[in-house]
């Protein structure tokens, strides 16, 4: 039989995951010739054949591909035949006009693990990686990705670990992080007056410090963790004031599975992603926490199992099950990711040693937070294991540059039909993670590429990112500058994942984002696509006074809210609340109410649960973003009476359900119950503002976006009884729903704005 050449070209996620040797191996098996090469646009693949086996090829490609790859494009071509006489792997192409994707960070596979218990050369070798797992984006410094491209640029291959990855028939070839004890990156323990590099000796130490409730910086892949016993109250409350952090819950690492299980619910979904190579934190139901200190009263419990060859020898050599596993980050500081700067959280003794490597790490992340709602998982905060992976859009966006918000920070750069939204960030406004911010927006240009010639922004005038993107726009004399609405975009967000480019109804249940009238908006009913949007109700404006030092000090939101709706009456009133809040104190705020004097007007949803929760006497000044309505959150039960948030003239008032609020304080009803019949009152206006749009536009699907929908209660009571209700609903499952997925919304509209610049 004659034989036949076929081009072969692949796109998506296909580079640093093992897909060249995978080819390679399939192809020899078949007896192809050829050859397959990495480009800048993807793989590329020349295969000559019979055409059975050419045909049969092609079914493999996609049925036996790597598991952490993914084939977002396949095409292949007839070309003539060459005559190749073997199937080889050329060396990359540097291919400028199109990127290709470059592989998220891989958890450690079973086959590294086994290797790390019996290869001599990589006997409890931390730094062992092959085809399928290892450090990926955390080292990239440029594409494509090749070694002299990675921080392991660095380390010379020894003649062995240089035999595997020539090997075909190795399980490291082609590994571009490759390495053994001989050759390979290498940990150091650092104290105050002691310096060891032996390994086993440093997990003794580490062994000995954690029993002593030490807290210990340790460098992983995306940056350096601030970890202790998570059994040790006192090493946790120490970690607490040296993070300054009051009450938010800290991540938990547990030795494995069945240890974890013991301390927390876990069903088979979330036993999925917590084993899933992309080993995020997953927030679980908490049977009862290692210390109280760890979650300080939440019912819930962020886990995370061992992700890195170092992580399982740690816990395997150590006393306690559980540690603390929280990012190296002081307050308002960015992640810390560099030996020089963790070695200066030991001179402020902020750590008592530090464990560091020499494998630079060039794209510091996070590690993902994921919660499981309504059986599905949904996406917290996006950084390793996800980042850079791209989300696949119905319309072109190459040259866009989205910059997302100020808080939860993440942006977005487009390329072709592909968004690709960077790791969380932080929140702007502390300076060092801005310029943070900035240094990720130069990384990102290199790796994809990117000329921007439109820039999207956050309409927020006082945005440090929408002025950034500002200044870019003057960099790029021909960048436009498209600024976008902070509840379109995350409504948009929402259309983007879902391919939907049609007008919808779009609820967006918020904190805080500017609107086209100047006040505050988050509890937005729209109809929209992605170029327009009409708002037709929302929540009745809450007055906040000093602006950000209201959202900051929930007690101000209560008053201002009691006031609207009792007068100063309340004053007068035997609220459990006036013994945490000085009467003196509100006093002098309801003056400046009166008067008017630096006066905010917010209907964000976010503002209305900082006043239940203040109410409650849950929070009075938060230690967090958003940490009334997680309080609120975490301490409901269900009930089933519900407030009442009545519709007037295109508003939900307030100012009946904070009287019912009231009463049942008097009445002496527990919080949790208020909590349940607030949630209750939420869910019914979020589904009435369904019914009216739907009523005026006779639209039936809804996308549901913004922080409030973090909610797990919420949200799935409000889908429950949509769906009910005939109507189709979509949410965010790619990026949060949060700010953190605001750029990709922004992305989006802009790529629909701009389609005929988009190529
Ligand atoms: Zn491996
Ligand atoms: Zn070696
Ligand atoms: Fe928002």
């Amino acid at each position: 039989m004659e034989n036949i050449a076929k081009h072969i070209k692949v796109t998506g996620l296909v580079q640093g995951v093992g897909f060249r040797p995978f080819i390679y191996r399939q192809a020899s098996r078949m007896g192809l010739k050829g050859w397959v090469r990495n480009h800048t646009g993807g793989v590329e693949i020349h295969i000559e054949g019979t055409e059975d086996s050419c045909k049969k090829f092609m079914d493999v490609l996609v049925s036996n591909a790597p598991e952490a790859s993914a084939i977002t494009g396949l095409e292949d071509t007839s070309v003539p035949v060459k005559m190749f006489s073997a199937f080889e792997i050329k060396p990359s192409l540097n291919g400028t006009e199109r990127i290709t994707n470059i592989s998220p960070d891989i958890a450690v596979c079973p086959g590294c693990l086994k290797d790390i218990k019996k290869q001599p050369r990589r006997l409890n070798y931390p730094f062992t990686n092959c085809t399928h797992c290892g450090p990926r984006f955390s080292i990239v410094r440029d594409i494509p990705y090749d070694r002299q491209n990675t921080s392991m640029k660095l380390f010379e291959m020894c003649p062995e670990c240089r035999k595997e990855y020539e090997n075909i028939t190795d399980r490291r070839f082609h590994a571009q992080p490759v390495s053994c004890m001989h050759c390979g990156p290498q940990y150091q323990w650092t104290t105050k007056d002691n310096k060891e590099s032996c390994f086993s000796r440093i997990l003794q130490n580490l062994s000995s410090a954690l029993s002593q409730g030490k807290i210990i910086a340790i460098k992983g892949t995306g940056g350096f963790h601030l970890i202790c016993d998570a059994k040790n109250e006192a090493s946790v409350r120490r970690l607490r004031k040296i993070k300054q952090r009051q009450s938010k819950p800290f991540a938990v690492m547990f030795r494995n599975l069945n240890t974890l299980k013991d301390y927390a619910r876990v069903n088979s979904s979330q036993e999925l992603l917590l084993r899933s190579w992309r080993r995020p934190i997953v927030i679980l139901d908490s049977i009862y926490p290692p210390s109280e200190e760890v979650n300080r009263g939440f019912t819930t419990l962020g886990a995370i199992l061992p992700y890195t060859p170092f992580h399982y020898l740690l816990m395997e050599n150590i006393h306690t099950p559980a540690i603390v596993f929280s990012s190296a980050n002081l307050k308002a500081q960015p992640l810390i990711s560099d030996n020089k700067t963790a070695l200066k959280l030991l001179e402020s003794s902020s750590c008592d040693a530090v464990v560091s490597h020499d494998r630079a790490i060039q794209n510091k992340q996070d590690d993902s937070i994921i919660m499981e709602k309504a059986g599905t998982p949904v996406i917290v905060r996006r950084a390793r294991g996800f980042v850079p992976e791209p989300v696949s859009l119905d319309i072109p966006v190459e040259g866009i540059l989205a910059m997302g918000a100020d808080l939860k920070n993440a942006f977005c750069t487009g390329k072709d039909y592909r968004a690709i939204m960077s790791q969380y960030i932080g929140d702007l406004e502390d300076f060092d993670v801005f310029m943070h911010f900035q240094t990720t927006i130069n990384n990102f240009k290199k790796l994809f590429r990117v000329t921007p010639h439109s820039i999207a922004i956050d309409t927020h005038p006082q945005y440090h990112s929408s002025r950034y993107g500002k200044k870019l726009a003057r960099e790029h004399p021909h960048a436009g500058l498209i600024p976008v609405q902070h509840h379109h975009a995350h409504i948009a967000s929402v259309l983007a994942e879902h391919g939907l480019d049609e007008n919808v109804i779009g609820i967006a249940m918020d904190g805080t984002g500017f609107g086209d009238d100047g006040k505050i908006w988050g509890s937005e009913f729209l109809i929209c696509d992605l170029q327009h949007y009409q708002r037709l109700y929302h929540l009745a404006y809450i007055p906040l006074q000093g602006g950000e030092k209201a959202i900051r000090q929930p007690w101000r939101t209560a008053v201002a809210a009691m006031h609207q709706a009792l007068g100063e009456e309340y004053l007068n009133l035997p609220l459990l609340f006036h013994q945490y809040v000085d009467i003196s104190k509100q006093r002098m705020l309801i003056k400046a109410l009166n008067q008017r004097l630096n006066i905010h007007e917010s209907c964000g949803m976010g503002r209305l649960f900082d006043v239940v929760a203040a109410l409650v006497n849950l929070v009075h000044i938060a230690d967090f973003d958003g940490e009334g309505p997680v309080k609120l959150e975490n301490i409901h039960t269900h009930d089933t009476e519900a407030y009442h948030l009545p519709f007037y003239n295109g508003e939900y008032r307030y100012e009946p359900l904070i009287r019912s609020v009231v009463k049942d304080l008097l009445d002496h009803f527990a919080p949790e119950i208020i909590s349940g019949r607030f949630h209750n009152a939420v869910v019914e206006m979020i589904c009435d503002g369904a019914e009216r749009t739907a009523a005026k536009s006779g639209l039936k699907k809804v996308a549901l976006s913004g922080g409030i929908f973090q909610n797990r209660i919420i949200t799935e009571k409000v889908q429950a009884r949509l769906s009910r209700k005939g109507f189709s609903v979509y949410m965010n499952h790619k990026v949060p729903c949060n700010d953190g997925g605001i750029a990709l919304g922004q992305l989006a509209i802009t790529g629909k704005k701009t389609k005929n610049i988009c190529v």
